[in-house]
This record gives structure tokens, C-alpha cells and sequence, in this order.
């Protein structure tokens, strides 16, 4: 058992500020991922900075019609709230799919955008790991690389899945994380939160030292749309995304005038796929027009020893999803 410090705040700026005076600070919010890497030694926090009291926990619908989460809405508030269920549907069913009821009892807004990686070379704290110890290699590439390992958006230094189905679903929505740190408060597109592995898979999130997330707001409902979020697993419950897809799709008749699709499972981020949308849009609602889209979207995919099969998954991920939603 390491030695931590604990703090409560009681405001954003008290948070933020006794954040700022550790070189070694993490906010506690949910914590079922915090101390789950504390507890297997992966995170080392020498403070704790307990979040639950600064009053980010409404759901609000903005003028503009934008819907605005505070960062401590629990995963069941958010899956639950009437607007979330009505007008975001993928968002709640995406919430809903992940963990278990516990869990998101528990489980925050902002923790969820922020956990880590299930890689098991990551979390068992001997392996090889560049996320873990930069500059060690990565023992998933010539390794055992089938379930929680990405075929979209690796690169030579780390492949290791995103596992949050909630930021797939707010990919494919459009959203703003807004962020306070000891120089103010700015706001991140969420598309450019989750970062890239790149040639530096340990920096993770576009936050800056010190900053907290305080809220997500959520973008405008597209007007007569439906959305479904579909998670394929090796069991169905309590399982994380082999292949995911979060679908927001709008038709003319047969005709389809707007969509959108964010995949989990198969990415090292919420991976929004911006041309498969392209090539719905103004086409038929038919079988082809899916199958098309679903493979402009893997069209970049690699795959590695054991997870080659997620590349007809992930097709089949959007396939799927834009089937039901269109009969
Ligand atoms: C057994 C198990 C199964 C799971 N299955 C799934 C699944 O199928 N799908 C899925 O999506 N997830 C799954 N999860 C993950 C779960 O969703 C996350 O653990 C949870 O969402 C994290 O939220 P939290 O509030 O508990 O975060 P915490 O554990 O409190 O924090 C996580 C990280 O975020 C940071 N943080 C928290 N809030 C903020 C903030 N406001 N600003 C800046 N940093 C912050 C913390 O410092 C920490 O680094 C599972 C977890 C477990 C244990
Ligand atoms: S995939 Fe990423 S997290 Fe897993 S061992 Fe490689 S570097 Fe580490």
C-alpha cells in the first residue's frame, strides 16, 4: 500500500489550485478507474483531490438547444435523463452497454472520457509497455492482440483500444469538452481530446497540467433523426466493445439527408468516420449504400496477428446499426 494524500474541495478554483501544488494529483471522481490502477499499482498519486462536491452534476439545455453535462453526472443520470433518452438516444444506450449498474452508479462524465486502457501488458506492470514506461517497446505488436486492440489509429508504438462506449457516442454527436486550469477556462472540440498514440502513447488527453473537466456539452439534435448505439462483445454483458458503431441517421423517404457514425473497439480513440458519412448522405437507404460506407470507413484499417477479424466486425458494426434504423 503506497501513501497518498486526500483533499476535498469544496469549488473548481480550491480544486484546481491544491491539484496544482502536487507534481503527482489526481482527481477523484467516480474512482472505479482511479483506484482500480492504484490498486494494481499502474497509477501513483501521491494526492487525491476528491471532485464530488464542486456541484458539476446538472443537465441542462442550453438556448441554442445544445445540451450541457456537468462532469459529475453519474453514467445512470446521464443514460436515464428524459432529454438523453429522447433526443440522444446512442448516447444512453452506449451508456447503458458499458460496466455494469454499479458501476455507473458510480461512474462520472468526466472519469469515464478520462479512464485507461484495458491492455493487459499495460495493467499487469512487468510487460514491456510504452504507455506505461515510455520508451520500452510494446509487447501487444508481437504479442496476444485480439480483443482489447485497435486496428484503426495504431502506430508502431502502442495499439491498445480506447474503451469508453460513452465518448463513442458523443463522437458521433459533436460535442465540447469545456476545461479550468491556473490559467482559466478554454474548451477542447471532443474529437481532439482523445489523442492519438502516435510516437508518444503515454500523453493520452489535449488537457493541460492542472486543468479539470468541468463540463460536455453536447451538439444540437439533428432534427427527425434516429440513433441506436450497437456493441459486439464475447458475452453480452459486462464485457468491454470488440466493434462498436454509434449511428445518428435522418432520411427523405428512402433518401437519407444526414448522418453520423463514431466506432469503438476498433480504434485507439473515439474514431468518428467522416467519410463513410459522406457517401450516405443524398444515397438510397439500401443494403449497398451501408455496405459501401461500411468499408470506406475500415478502408485504413491494419490488422495485427489476432484481431484481423475486427475489420469485417467493424464493417458489420455499421452495417447492422443502419439496417435497424432505417426499416
Ligand atoms: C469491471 C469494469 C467493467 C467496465 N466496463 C466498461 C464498459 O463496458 N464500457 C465502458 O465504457 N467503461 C467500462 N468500464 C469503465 C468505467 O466506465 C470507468 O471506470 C468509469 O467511467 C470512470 O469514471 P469515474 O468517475 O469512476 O472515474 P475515476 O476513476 O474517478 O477517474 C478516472 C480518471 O479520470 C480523471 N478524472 C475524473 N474526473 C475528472 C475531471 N472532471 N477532470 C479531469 N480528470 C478527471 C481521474 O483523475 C482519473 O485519472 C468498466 C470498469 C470496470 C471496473
Ligand atoms: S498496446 Fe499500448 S498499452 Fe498495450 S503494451 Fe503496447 S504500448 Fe502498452
Amino acid at each position: 500500500m503506497r501513501h497518498f494524500d486526500y483533499s476535498r474541495a469544496d469549488s473548481v478554483d480550491q480544486a484546481v489550485a491544491t491539484y496544482a501544488q502536487s507534481d503527482a494529483a489526481s482527481f477523484l471522481a467516480g474512482g472505479t478507474n482511479l483506484l482500480d490502477m492504484v490498486k494494481i499499482d499502474i497509477m501513483r498519486p501521491e494526492l487525491m483531490v476528491d471532485i464530488h462536491r464542486l456541484g458539476l452534476n446538472n443537465i441542462e439545455t442550453l438556448d441554442d438547444g445544445r445540451l450541457r453535462v456537468g462532469a459529475l453526472v453519474t453514467n445512470t443520470a446521464l443514460a436515464r435523463d428524459a432529454t438523453v433518452k429522447a433526443d440522444y438516444t446512442v448516447l444512453s444506450e452506449a451508456l447503458l452497454s458499458g460496466a455494469s449498474t454499479q458501476l455507473r452508479n458510480k461512474a462520472t462524465t468526466g472519469g469515464n472520457m478520462m479512464q485507461r486502457v484495458r491492455c493487459p501488458y499495460f495493467r499487469d506492470g512487468v510487460s514491456d509497455c510504452n504507455k506505461r514506461d515510455p520508451g520500452s517497446g510494446c509487447s501487444a505488436i508481437g504479442g496476444y492482440n485480439r480483443s482489447v486492440h485497435a486496428v484503426l489509429g495504431t502506430s508502431d508504438q502502442c495499439i491498445a483500444t480506447y474503451p469508453s462506449d460513452m465518448s463513442v457516442a458523443m463522437a458521433a454527436i459533436g460535442a465540447t469538452v469545456s476545461v479550468t486550469g491556473p490559467d482559466g477556462s478554454r474548451e477542447i472540440d471532443f474529437l481532439d481530446f482523445h489523442l492519438l498514440p502516435g510516437d508518444k502513447p503515454w500523453e493520452e488527453f489535449a488537457l493541460k497540467d492542472n486543468e479539470l473537466i468541468t463540463h460536455v456539452t453536447l451538439d444540437a439534435p439533428i432534427q427527425g433523426a434516429k440513433s441506436a448505439y450497437l456493441k459486439l462483445r464475447d458475452r453480452s454483458s459486462y464485457q468491454f466493445a470488440l466493434a462498436s458503431s454509434a449511428v445518428i441517421v435522418s432520411l427523405d423517404g428512402n433518401t437519407i439527408r444526414d448522418a453520423r457514425i463514431a466506432m469503438g473497439g476498433v480504434a485507439t480513440k473515439p474514431w468518428r468516420a467522416k467519410q463513410a458519412e459522406d457517401a450516405l448522405k443524398g444515397q438510397p437507404a439500401t443494403e449497398q449504400t451501408f455496405a459501401r460506407a461500411a468499408q470506406i470507413a475500415m478502408q485504413d484499417a491494419k490488422g495485427y496477428k489476432h484481431n484481423a477479424f475486427k475489420i469485417p466486425l467493424g464493417q458489420q458494426a455499421i452495417i447492422r446499426n443502419l439496417t435497424t434504423l432505417t426499416a
